[in-house]
């Protein structure tokens, strides 16, 4: 009995390894039977591999077998490895036998061999069979790479990873967009972000910390980069001021572009995807400037007004790469926002700026307890639902900043991709709760 355990990825095997047997596992891509040769096309994780079944050479039943199989059924084989430099990797198997692991059923939800563009809506729902396209499996490969190297990055950097709530009491902002959960006879919310629990940790003594994790926002809009479930990389350090960590944040945004470009070459050329390593430092340009620029391309804001989506644009497309908007208004601008001690109208918030989109949000906060309950209350926030965050800072709280960068809108920068539910494996949206 010989043992049924795969061998090799096709994307192992080279034509130098002529002769040799080995057992590939995968799904049928394709089936052509030229009558007196037949061509068995399987595809894994790594590629594809071509079984060619001489049939004078191949025993009658297998070559039956195999010419029969039906697309998309799990299969392994048994073969010997020829050189063909026709084939996929410029080899191809020559089958000794088979095994079929689970039959698919026809007709499939949707095509996957690449000749028919399905709707998103319809890969959606049947992503199992969308991701087993090269390019679509392709963005999440990256995306898997993506967040080794922020964690590579920022524990060169001396961070520390943390896990911190998402069921939970209060708001972070005292907004109106989160998702009310029974819990027990209270009512709690989904967190929208860790910004409050990761400022606590500020009077922690762990002083730098990091945390990957999800973020809940009953955002009603429906975008191309809004999601209601997304995946949040948050940063937060003590003794460090906001141009301490936008430096930071330049530079992982530059390490992880260069390690992905690196090494996800079969990646971004599954994607047709040209990857640029922005040089650092990015441009800043001052909130004024940027509203000036919006103006000039028709886009009319008033000082002290958020910059409109159609703003954003006109400033992405005129730098063409990151770049920092900074010294917003204070007013616009969450309470835990430090204001510019010199012109308290200033704020020490940053939005680091994809061309396309908002990449981050981050600030220097205020550290100090009077201040951050004054804030609040100009926010029409009751400290008194704060008083387990306020309690941080009343026995030794350091100075510190930070800052929040969507990891699908991270990925969307990688992959080019425009949608954010692309680069989403199951996406939370206002039409979409399963599966
Ligand atoms: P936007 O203005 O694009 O709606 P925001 O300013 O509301 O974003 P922040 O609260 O600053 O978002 O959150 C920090 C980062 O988290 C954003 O820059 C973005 O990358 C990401 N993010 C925020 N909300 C969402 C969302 N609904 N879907 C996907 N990513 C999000
Ligand atoms: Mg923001």
């Amino acid at each position: 009995m010989k043992d049924w355990r795969r061998t090799h990825y096709s994307g192992e095997i080279t034509p130098e390894m002529e002769g040799s047997e080995v057992v590939v596992a995968g799904w049928i891509h394709e089936v052509r039977d030229l009558g007196g040769v037949a061509f068995v096309v399987l595809r894994d994780r790594e590629g594809k591999a071509q079984i060619t079944i001489p049939k004078k050479k191949v025993p009658e039943e297998l070559a039956e077998k195999m010419t029969s199989l039906v697309r998309e059924s799990v299969v392994m084989v048994r073969g010997n490895i020829q050189k063909d430099e026709r084939a996929p990797g410029n080899f191809e198997l020559i089958p000794n036998d088979m095994k079929i692991l689970s039959e698919s059923k026809t007709p499939l939800p949707m095509d996957v061999s690449g000749k028919v563009n399905a709707e998103l809506d319809t890969r959606l729902n049947s992503r199992y069979m969308d991701l087993r396209k090269p390019e679509i499996n392709a963005i999440f490969k990256i995306r898997s790479v993506a967040l080794t190297e922020v964690r590579n990055y920022l524990e060169s950097q001396g961070y520390i990873e943390i896990t911190t709530p998402k069921m939970v009491a209060t708001a972070t902002e005292g907004g109106t967009d989160l998702f009310p959960i029974s819990y027990f006879e209270k009512e709690a919310f989904l967190n929208q972000s860790p910004q409050l629990f990761k400022q606590i940790m500020m009077a922690s003594g762990l002083d730098k910390v990091y945390e990957i994790g999800p973020i809940f926002r009953a955002e009603e809009h429906d975008t191309n980069r809004h999601l209601n479930e997304s995946i949040s990389i948050d940063i937060e350090s003590a003794f460090s001021d906001h141009n301490d960590v936008m430096k930071l944040l330049e530079e992982m945004i530059h390490h992880v572009t260069k390690n992905v470009e690196e090494r996800c070459q079969s990646e971004l050329r599954a994607l047709e995807h040209n990857l640029i390593v922005p040089e650092t430092p990015f441009e800043r340009i001052k909130y004024e400037e940027a509203i000036d620029i919006a103006g000039d391309h028709g886009v009319e804001v008033v000082w002290g007004d958020d910059i409109p989506t159609a703003g954003e644009k006109a400033v992405g497309e005129e730098i063409g790469t990151y770049y920092y908007i900074v010294d917003w208004p204070s007013e616009i601008k969450p309470f835990y926002a430090l204001p510019e001690p010199e012109n308290q109208e200033l704020s020490r918030a940053f939005d680091l700026m994809h061309p396309r989109f908002e990449l981050s949000s981050g600030a220097q906060r205020v550290h100090k307890i009077k201040l951050l309950e004054k804030r609040m209350l100009n926010q029409d926030l009751d400290p008194e639902d704060f008083e387990f965050y306020l309690n941080a800072f009343r026995y030794g709280m350091p100075p510190h900043a930070g800052w929040g960068v969507g990891a699908e809108r991270l990925l969307m920068a990688l992959t080019g991709k425009k949608n954010i539910r692309e680069v989403t494996l199951f996406p939370r949206d206002r039409n979409r709760l399963t599966p």
